[in-house]
Order: C-alpha cells, then sequence, then structure tokens
C-alpha cells in the first residue's frame, strides 16, 4: 500500500511545493511558481491586498495557486495522506483564513479599540474538508508548525531549527535572504529576530531581466582572462558555466555550454559586486556602455535594477545593525553568519560579504538552502515533528523587534539609501553612523571559513526534477462601468499585467504581475476615473485559471 504527502513553502516571491513517496521516504517531484499569486511586491503589499480586497479573496487567490501546485505534482489519486505548510505568519494566515490584522498593526491599544485578537498561531492539525478549495482528498490530514510567537512565524522556526544556529555558542546572526528577510541574532541563549522587507531584487524580481532561481538564470559571475564568465542554473538548478563576455560592452570573448534566460537575485549580487569591483560602477551610476552592465545572451543590469539591488541591500544591512544594536553587541561582536533561502544558498558568499549582507566580522558561514520547505517536509516524513516543534518553539526565549518602528532601524536605514542610491561616501556613512550612535562596522574580515550544506536551496528535487509554474494563481476580468476602452490603463503599467479587450469592453488582470497597493498606476492614469483597483478585485465578474 503506497501514500504520499505533500510540503509545500509559501514564500514571499513563490511557492515551492514536492511530492514525497512516504513509504519509501523519497522526494519525487518539486514544482515552484515563478512569482508570487498576490498582487504586491513584498509580504506587506500581500497584507495590504488582503486587507484592501478582503481576506476571502486573498485565502481564495492563494488556495487556487496551491491547487495549481497539486496538479502538477499529481499524487496518485487517493494515495494523498498529508499535507504541510510552511511560511511567514502572513501567508500562513492568509492560507488558514485566519485574523491577519494583528499582524498589520503595532499598537496594543488601537488593536484593542479595533476588537483585534490575535489568532491561535501554534501547531495545527486539521482535516483536509477543512478547506473545501483544497483539491485534497478527504483523509488527507493537514499540518500546519508553529510560530515562535505570533509574529516570529514558522519560517523564522524553520530558519533557526535547520540552519544550526540554536547550537552555536558564538554570537551568530541567521537571515534568510528573501524578499521579507527573516533574521534572527543569538546571544547566549537569547534570540531576537527582525524581518528587513527588502524587496524582491534578490530574488531577481522587479529587475529588468530578473527570474526565480530556476533553469537558465544567471547566478554567478567570476572574472577570467580579462573577462566575466557567467554561471547558469542547469534543469537540476546547479550553476554550469556559460559565456565568457566582457562586463562594460557585451562583447563574446568565448561560448559556454548553457544560454541564459535572466538573471536571478545571486546574479543580481554578483553583478553589483563585480561591477564595483571592476569600477564600472561608481555608486549610484553604473558608467559602462549603455549605463548598463552587459552580460551573456543579451542580458544586462541597468541603473533601476542597481538602485533595487542596492535598497534590498541597504536593508539586509541595516536589519543586521539594529539587532546588534538591540542586543548591546556591536557588528564587529558577530562571529557566525547563516545565510538560508535561494539567494542565501547559491550566493557567492565573499562577494555577499563585500556589498554588506553578511557581518563583516563572521569568520564562519553556513550556506544551508531552504529551511522553510526542509521544514514542511520534515513535518510530512514524521508528523510527531510537530510536537517536537511546538516545545521548541515555547522554549525559545526569542523577542522580536519590530525594524517599522526602530529608531535604530530608520537611521541606518537612510544612510544605506544616501549611499547606495545617492553616492554617500563610505567615510561620511561611517561619520554619520557614528554620529547617530550606531554600532560601527568594521572593516571586511580577511580569512573566513565558508561550509555550504547543501548544493541546492532545494537540496533534493526527486527523480521527477523541477517544473516551474510561469503563470500562477488567477486572472480576473472586469467590465468597468463608464469604461472608455482607451487603454491608457494597460499602457501605464509598468508590469505588463492587463490587457484590454476592446470588443467586449473588458479589462483582464494577471494578478501575480501587479504590485498591488504600492502601485495604483492604472487607477491615477484613467481619463473617466472609473479604474478602481480594489473594486477590480472584489467586483471582477470572472476568473480564469
Ligand atoms: S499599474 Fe495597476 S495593474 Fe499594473 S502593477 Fe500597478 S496597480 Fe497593478
Ligand atoms: S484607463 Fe480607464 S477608461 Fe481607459 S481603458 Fe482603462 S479603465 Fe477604461
Amino acid at each position: 500500500m503506497s501514500a504520499y504527502g505533500i510540503a509545500v513553502d509559501l514564500g514571499t516571491s513563490g511557492f515551492r511545493g514536492q511530492i514525497i513517496d512516504l513509504t519509501r521516504n523519497k522526494v519525487l517531484k518539486t514544482v515552484i511558481t515563478a512569482r508570487h499569486p498576490l498582487p504586491g511586491a513584498n509580504v506587506m503589499d500581500h497584507l495590504n491586498f488582503a486587507i484592501d480586497a478582503g481576506p476571502e479573496i486573498a485565502h481564495q487567490i492563494i488556495i487556487s495557486a496551491i491547487n495549481q501546485i497539486i496538479e502538477l505534482l499529481s499524487p496518485p489519486p487517493g494515495e494523498l495522506e498529508r499535507f504541510a505548510v510552511c511560511g511567514n505568519p502572513i501567508q500562513l494566515s492568509l492560507f488558514e483564513n485566519i485574523e491577519i490584522r494583528d499582524l498589520a498593526y503595532a499598537g496594543e491599544k488601537y488593536k484593542e479599540k479595533l476588537g483585534i485578537l490575535s489568532p491561535d498561531r501554534g501547531a495545527k492539525e486539521y482535516r483536509a474538508d477543512t478547506f473545501p478549495l483544497l483539491s485534497l482528498p478527504n483523509k488527507c490530514r493537514i499540518f500546519i508548525p508553529p510560530a515562535v510567537k505570533h509574529e516570529i512565524g514558522a519560517d523564522a522556526l524553520a530558519m533557526l531549527v535547520f540552519s544550526g544556529i540554536l547550537e552555536n555558542k558564538k554570537p551568530s546572526l541567521a537571515i534568510d535572504y528573501g524578499t521579507n528577510a527573516e533574521m534572527a541574532l543569538k546571544v547566549g541563549d537569547k534570540v531576537i529576530t527582525g524581518s528587513a522587507a527588502a524587496g524582491p531584487a534578490l530574488e531577481g524580481q522587479h529587475i529588468a531581466h530578473g527570474m526565480l532561481a530556476s533553469p537558465g538564470a544567471i547566478s554567478d559571475l567570476r572574472p577570467e582572462n580579462g573577462g566575466e564568465r557567467c554561471f547558469i542554473l542547469n534543469k537540476e538548478l546547479e550553476p554550469v558555466e556559460g559565456d565568457l563576455i566582457e562586463l562594460k560592452n557585451g562583447h563574446l570573448l568565448a561560448s559556454g555550454s548553457l544560454k541564459a534566460r535572466g538573471i536571478t537575485g545571486t546574479g543580481v549580487i554578483a553583478a553589483v559586486s563585480r561591477g564595483l569591483s571592476t569600477g564600472l560602477i561608481k555608486l549610484p551610476h553604473i558608467v559602462a556602455d549603455g549605463e548598463a552592465l552587459h552580460l551573456c545572451g543579451g542580458i544586462s543590469f541597468n541603473q533601476k535594477d542597481l538602485s533595487e539591488a542596492g535598497k534590498a541591500i541597504g536593508a539586509l544591512r541595516a536589519g543586521f545593525i539594529t539587532l546588534a544594536a538591540e542586543a548591546g553587541l556591536g557588528v564587529e561582536d558577530i562571529e557566525v553568519a547563516f545565510m538560508a533561502g535561494a539567494s542565501g544558498t547559491y550566493v557567492d558568499a565573499l562577494k555577499a560579504m563585500h556589498l554588506g549582507m553578511v557581518p563583516p566580522n563572521a569568520g564562519d558561514i553556513y550556506q544551508v538552502g531552504n529551511t522553510s520547505l526542509m521544514l514542511a517536509r520534515d513535518i510530512i516524513q514524521n508528523t510527531e515533528r510537530l510536537t517536537y516543534l511546538d516545545n521548541i518553539a515555547r522554549e525559545i526565549s526569542a523577542s522580536h523587534c519590530m525594524f517599522a518602528f526602530s529608531k535604530v532601524f530608520e537611521k541606518a536605514y537612510l544612510l544605506e539609501l544616501s549611499y547606495w542610491t545617492e553616492g554617500m561616501p563610505w567615510a561620511m556613512f561611517q561619520k554619520f553612523a557614528a554620529m547617530y550612535h550606531l554600532p560601527p562596522l568594521p572593516s571586511l574580515k580577511t580569512k573566513v571559513n565558508i561550509t555550504r550544506k547543501v548544493i541546492r536551496d532545494i537540496s533534493d528535487i526527486g527523480e521527477g526534477g523541477l517544473i516551474t509554474i510561469e503563470q500562477v494563481g488567477e486572472i480576473r476580468s472586469w467590465a468597468i462601468p463608464g469604461c472608455a476602452t482607451c487603454g491608457l490603463c494597460v499602457e501605464e503599467c509598468p508590469e505588463l499585467a492587463l490587457k484590454l479587450d476592446e470588443a467586449q469592453g473588458i479589462i483582464v488582470m494577471r494578478m501575480d504581475r501587479c504590485l498591488g497597493t504600492a502601485c495604483h498606476r492604472c487607477e491615477h492614469v484613467c481619463p473617466e476615473n472609473v479604474f478602481h483597483l480594489s473594486q477590480f478585485w472584489q467586483k471582477s465578474s470572472k476568473i480564469e485559471n
């Protein structure tokens, strides 16, 4: 008798799912989505969307994306017994369709006034029929790992449990390098967490030629014979040699074995690092031909991409400066770094350190993979782990620093923005940091031990390989009353999320492409003042998959 389980990680830039043969304890296949199905570029946008459009709608879109994953994982009919899902508190709450407003507002009095109570975010086990929209057989049980505290989610627990930071005796920092960068500083028995809305650039999104870590993505650049060798992820998500090019003009010096389709987050980090090292980036400008770095296969990295990457890198460094200040440490006291997530795994750790994404005095760096998916898989393979995880979550003495309300973060991030986007010299950065009483940043350690614990962020993709869903979630269409079918909203959309069906007078939106509440450009450009984003989300007459 066979039995199967599905593990899903609800990441902020996309979902990842795996089917596991429980009798053989073997991963069979992996499916990832190229984007997050909800409108928005980060977790706060997703939260705003859910509050704006209604949590029911957000829940429905998330479930329909998961159903796409389940369909492609194709469990044998009737033999799917377990389903586990991990992610940050916002994604998991939207999956469960429970209260989310407690994650949107910080003031206890304000929440009390609105009658908002934090729901139970401990470990849970559900029957499949609790989620009637989810394509699971009735006998399947659904498992959700616990949050450490309601705002320190299961994904942070996964990073703590699987990175190895909890066993480390030295002051250590773990970061999950994603759109929403979860981070934890451990000093003695105390853990302080935070999460920096780094934005999607370090996952290869909102970058002109960006893509997630999937086959065809440029993942690294290395100097070779006066040029730069591009490294490209193959079907097994392993980096292989692509073309050797001249970064300043894209001239081909030697052909590689694989062609590039785009650039992923680690390629972005490599481009910035190599641009700075070769003098082709003089912050805040790219000084190469066409104000862009030229990678292989016509893929370029432009001025806007540099600015997006700089903001993300700056948010990370401002984050660990803030955690160090919270712990009463200097940044130089952080001796060990754990790098999780796809970017944290594939990135050249020294390049990341060069840019400021790793504490400069860390002598030991461990690259540990996608810990959130590991946790979901762990539960699928042994459901008793849920009790163990619940105990660990209770035992961890953790506190959370809300960066959104931290003066230290505010000052540090302001300096980062000045450095990355306005060209503030490094000496000036340090001077202002001292003036603001921020923990000083030491110079880079010269001897660093790097341990890559896994070869891929998803360590085992299974014999069935990896499938990427390029279009995820829902497409909605709406015959907007009063629409003059001028098409201006379609032209204005920076993400090509909209289409106009002139014959039928309807606007069609790909929800996974929309930037959500942070954008509204379609709304502002409408001459008839009839395009209302939130109404579009709620009143769309037709939903297609
Ligand atoms: S213009 Fe409108 S549809 Fe396009 S990304 Fe912005 S909000 Fe979304
Ligand atoms: S901009 Fe306004 S009037 Fe023009 S097509 Fe879009 S919704 Fe219709």
